[in-house]
């Protein structure tokens, strides 16, 4: 039985052209040389497994090659190449700084330098981790490295490159090695798969390309694990997704699917079911989130190419992205973020992202009041106190008449809303005009208005605890606010007062936090179209920027102003400090009372330290 090699030593690149996905070091350096123009020393900075060893082995046999062609890639033929191949070359020297990183071994690399080279033109010497040399072997190392003899060169590798002192970068010609695109690694694997004879699956090599977050050794390493797991020499989407314990992206889609059209249950059963599968809860709420990302960068061309995923992948992202509205995805960011943070600290995690779960399938429903009727300042006192009646066939059959493009939420949206309390208190100012929503749902300004709605709905969704008798005063304010004004008022800083104070107003009755309240209370001014406001201190800032999103969000909704900024600054804390020492204390009374200084001095009285 022959040894077994591993893929990565195996198939190691030998040449510039086959080192993937980092051209722009190989051609800069394929340059150099052609041009006669090589730095003395180098420094590879990268993350691991991205190549940065092996262009440097390259390089070294490149150089000393003795017919170059001219492309600029070793022949692989004559004696120098082959005792490179071999290992066997006496010109190349590689140190691993991790476990040498003392000024002895310093001193005997800077030794063997002294020495030209026997046979070819150059001597290679690889240090690698360099960041872990000591500070003296450092010291030791900087004058070598400043004045080399001619024929040596160097090339420092490194994957934390802040470490490394400002004197070696500044003796050094920096290249900044590239996380691999997963493409790039699923394409090498196929190349490599092809060679060894492997049936695989496209979906699973770029599972392994995305699993392995741009290092090609990683992938290798998992390519040649799930090689040996495999009975028949076929490598699956499953079998990957099984010996890797990768979630399946399928989840998510299906989740968003259940959450997107209101059904509870079934994002809860979902969910159940990848705990079952023994994944983590936490993890799970990750993935969640970068898929909600995922979604949203494809709402707009110039951002999907932020999506790295796969091509079959993408493809699916966009379909759901479609489905998907900007304000329920931005929305269940948010939530999901919150979940995210408080994680770890909740008692019953499982308990947790259920309750995220759920709210999350509660936004379809919550996000699609607001399409209705734009209700009157006025109107909205009278219809609070009404009691419920028979808004709700009135209501929903609005709804899902509704000519939102997105019919999907619309249709469901009513199922969401029944198994919880807040439907009748939603119902209520719908009822109370049903004439004007038609004209304003009928308007094509769906998509527009969709972030202004947003707005409206996060915060309240998010603070309230998501019992059932807390859904009320969720969905509550909700209706009275008026979203979509045909006007905007002016931008003047009495309009921008009375907007502010409906917002805190807003926030108030939500049950915001008391710093919140108090925050929301200070006094502003208004700079061109800069809203001035000082604080106290970083909590209230800390507030601002919580509730930043939604309270700009509001005021845009209500002024003319889309390009309204606020700068909140906080203002230096006055020292007040208590007199603590006697001399201090004694100052302080004499501050207030002058009499005292003079009665020290006409007894001759002293200060007892
Ligand atoms: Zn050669």
């Amino acid at each position: 039985m022959d040894n077994f090699v591993v893929s990565a030593r195996k198939y190691r690149p030998v040449t510039f052209d086959s080192v993937v996905g980092q051209s722009h070091i190989t051609t800069t350096l394929k340059n150099a040389i052609r041009t006669n123009h090589l730095a003395q020393a180098f420094l590879f900075c990268g993350p691991r497994g991205v190549g940065k060893t092996t262009c440097a082995r390259i390089l070294a046999k490149t150089i000393n090659c003795q017919n170059l062609g001219d492309d600029v890639e070793a022949c692989g033929e004559c004696e120098s190449c082959i005792s490179f191949q071999n290992n066997a070359s006496f010109n190349i020297h590689e140190l691993d700084a991790a476990s040498n990183n003392s000024v002895e071994d310093i001193r005997n690399l800077i030794d063997q330098v002294r020495y030209p080279p026997q046979t070819g033109k150059y001597k290679i010497y690889i240090i690698d981790e360099v960041h872990m040399l000591s500070q003296a072997a450092f010291n030791a190392f900087l004058k070598t490295l400043e004045e080399p003899p001619g024929y040596a060169i160097f090339i420092l590798a490194t994957t934390e490159k802040h470490k490394i002192l400002p004197t070696i970068l500044s003796r050094c010609q920096i290249f900044d090695f590239n996380r691999i695109q997963p493409k790039d690694i699923a394409h090498h694997l196929a190349d490599i798969a092809r060679k060894e004879g492997i049936a695989t699956e496209k979906e699973a090599l770029e599972l392994i390309g995305q699993k392995a977050d741009g290092g090609l050794r990683d992938a290798l390493s998992m390519f040649d694990l799930n090689v040996t797991f495999s009975t028949d020499n076929r490598l699956t989407y499953e079998s990957v997704l099984e010996n890797l314990h990768i979630l399946d992206y399928d989840y998510y889609f299906k989740i968003t699917d259940a959450l997107t059209s209101g059904s509870i249950a079934r994002s809860l059963v979902l969910f159940d079911e990848i705990l079952r599968k023994g994944f983590d809860g936490h993890l799970f709420v990750v993935g969640l989130l970068e898929h909600f990302r995922n979604l949203l960068v494809c709402k707009d061309p110039a951002t999907v190419t932020l999506l790295q995923v796969s091509e079959s992948a993408e493809r699916k992202y966009v379909e759901q992205s479609a489905l998907s509205e900007m304000s329920f995805l931005l929305s269940a960011l948010s939530i999901a973020g919150q979940c995210d943070i408080n994680y770890k600290s909740a008692k019953n995690q499982r308990l947790h992202v259920e309750l995220c779960l759920m709210k999350l399938a509660n936004l379809p429903g919550i996000l699609h009041l607001d399409s209705l009727p734009a209700v009157d300042e006025t109107a909205k006192k009278k219809v609070e106190p009404q009691p419920v009646t028979t808004a709700t066939p009135v209501n929903s059959e609005n709804r899902s008449t509704g000519t939102s493009p997105d019919g999907n939420t619309q249709s469901v949206q009513q199922s969401s809303a029944r198994p919880n309390a807040a439907q009748p208190t939603a119902a209520q100012p719908t009822a109370a005009q049903p004439n004007a929503a038609q004209p304003n749902a009928a308007q094509p300004s769906q998509a527009a208005s969709a972030p202004s709605r947003l707005k409206n709905t996060v915060p309240l969704s998010m603070t309230a605890p998501p019992s059932g008798p807390a859904k009320e005063t969720v969905v509550k304010p909700q209706a009275e606010t008026p979203v979509s004004h045909a006007r905007k008022e002016a931008l003047t800083l009495e309009s921008l007062q009375t907007a502010w104070f409906q917002f805190a107003e807003k926030r108030k009755q939500a049950g915001n936090s008391t710093t919140e309240e108090i925050t929301l209370n200070k006094g502003f001014s208004l700079n061109g179209k800069t809203i001035e406001i000082a604080l106290d201190n970083t909590h209230q800032l800390e507030a601002l920027q919580n509730a930043r999103y939604d309270l700009m969000g509001f005021l845009k909704s209500r002024l003319d102003a889309p390009d309204l900024d606020i700068n909140p600054r906080v203002a230096p804390q006055e020292v007040n400090r208590l007199p603590y020492t006697p001399a201090e204390k004694f100052n302080y009374m004499a501050e207030k009372n002058p009499y005292l200084l003079e009665l020290k001095q006409a007894l001759g009285l002293d200060v007892d330290f």
